[in-house]
């Protein structure tokens, strides 16, 4: 059965095709700058990576011509092939703790919580409709970054304001990467070969969170109300004092909207190194031996040790593995060498050699033998979670 994935932004429209339950990918690529000029795509099909340049006007647009490169390439010979699209929505609010299938009130649903994420469930649900309208015998699944954390308790998930902002306006802890951090923990918890497993899972890549999965269940992540909570990330600032917002406002004269902006993107691994959200560009000025660049690199460090070692005597030290994933996770050893350094005393080792030989898309154990508890590298694949539940509930209407 033919299954798609997809995971639409505000100018971009990821896709990838599975065959399920098989779960092999048949065709995969991007729609970007939908919108706006110098729009184009990008397909990979049977080893091949091809770009076009193409007038995107809108999502409807994207699908029209995601559905004909499917027929040209005879990836399907009819739209009737196609008898599942899965989507990624970035809030559920705590109105969903599993992916559902999509229909009148689902959509009013994500609607409704466009509140709490004003860029992205509208963005979503673009993607939704023109699939709705090209392909409507298809069932259509909504998979929420949310979900995953909707199994926290009270005590984790309130911030200490009036109580009525969080009955009234929702004001609590949600957290994002969900399908990611559901990934990487089942297949962590393979890895260990335990039914019940404690495991830590750091999701870093351009934005990061870091997961406390009990049993297959989230009982603590970094995120927070919105995707800016926690960790240090490329351009998001994480967990700051709050007050620095109204002084600064008064200071600078900004309204809150601005200071929103450059706490969301121009603040970070950016705002610290003033060189860029990229860590490449970032390990560049290292190895130059620039100084803002180490200062910024030790900052966004601490953050993440803060949070392992936080998760670590919540649980009184009995965690069964660690898994790093995501852009720098799984591609910058450095980083996750100076992470578990810092974390010797709680009975963490790394080996270098394993360590500096897992990227690039491979999975493996970088601790050495005699590190207390495993630390593995996981490739995360939000999409073949999408395909997986897409594929699940589609086979129970
Ligand atoms: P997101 O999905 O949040 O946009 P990704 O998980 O794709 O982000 O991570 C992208 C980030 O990963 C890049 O911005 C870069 O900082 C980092 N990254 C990717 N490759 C490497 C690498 N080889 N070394 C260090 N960092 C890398």
């Amino acid at each position: 059965m033919k299954v798609l994935s997809i995971n639409a932004g505000s100018s971009s429209l990821k896709f990838q095709m599975y065959e399920m339950p098989e779960e092999e990918v048949l065709i995969s690529g991007r729609f970007e700058r939908i919108g706006l000029d110098k729009a184009f795509y990008t397909i990979k099909y049977n080893g091949d990576k091809i770009q076009k340049e193409a007038e995107l006007k809108n999502h409807g647009v994207c699908v029209e011509i995601l559905i004909n490169e499917l027929l040209e390439n005879k990836v399907i010979e009819s739209l009737d092939e196609i008898k599942a699209v899965g989507h990624r929505i970035v809030h559920g609010g705590d109105k969903y703790s599993e992916s559902v299938v999509i229909d009148k009130d689902v959509i009013k649903t994500i609607e409704d919580l466009s509140s709490l994420a004003p860029l992205h469930n509208p963005a979503n649900l673009m993607g939704v409709k023109a699939f709705m309208k090209k392909i409507p015998n298809a069932v259509q699944v909504a998979c929420f970054d949310t979900a995953f954390h909707q199994t926290m308790k009270e005590d984790r998930y309130l911030y200490a304001v009036p109580y009525d902002w969080y009955k009234k306006d929702g004001v609590r802890k949600y957290g994002f990467h969900g399908m990611s951090h559901r990934y990487v923990s089942e297949r962590l918890s393979e890895l260990v070969d335990k039914d019940y497993s404690n495991v830590i899972v750091c999701h870093i890549g351009n934005g990061g969170s870091i997961s406390l999965v009990r049993d297959g269940k989230c009982v603590d992540t970094s995120m927070g109300f919105t995707p800016n909570a926690g960790i240090i990330m490329g351009s998001r600032c994480g967990d700051i004092d709050y007050s620095i917002i109204p002084y600064i406002a008064k200071k600078r004269g900004l309204s809150l909207e601005e200071i929103d902006t450059i706490l969301n993107k121009e603040s970070g691994m950016l705002g610290t190194s003033e060189i860029s959200s990229d860590f490449r560009d970032i390990d560049e000025e290292i190895a130059k031996k620039n100084k803002q660049a180490i200062m910024a690199h030790y900052l966004f460090v601490n953050s993440i040790v803060n949070y392992i070692a936080r998760y670590y005597v919540e649980l009184n030290g009995r965690i069964d593995a660690i898994a790093f994933t995501a852009g720098v996770g799984e591609n910058a050893p450095h980083v996750r060498r100076m992470v578990i350094d810092r974390l010797s005393c709680l009975g963490f080792k790394i080996d270098r050699e394993k360590n500096d030989a897992i990227r690039f898309g491979k999975e493996g154990l970088v601790s050495a033998v005699d590190s207390k508890i495993p630390v593995y590298v996981i490739p995360t694949d939000e999409e073949v979670m999408i395909a997986r539940d897409t594929y699940r509930l589609s086979n129970c209407e």
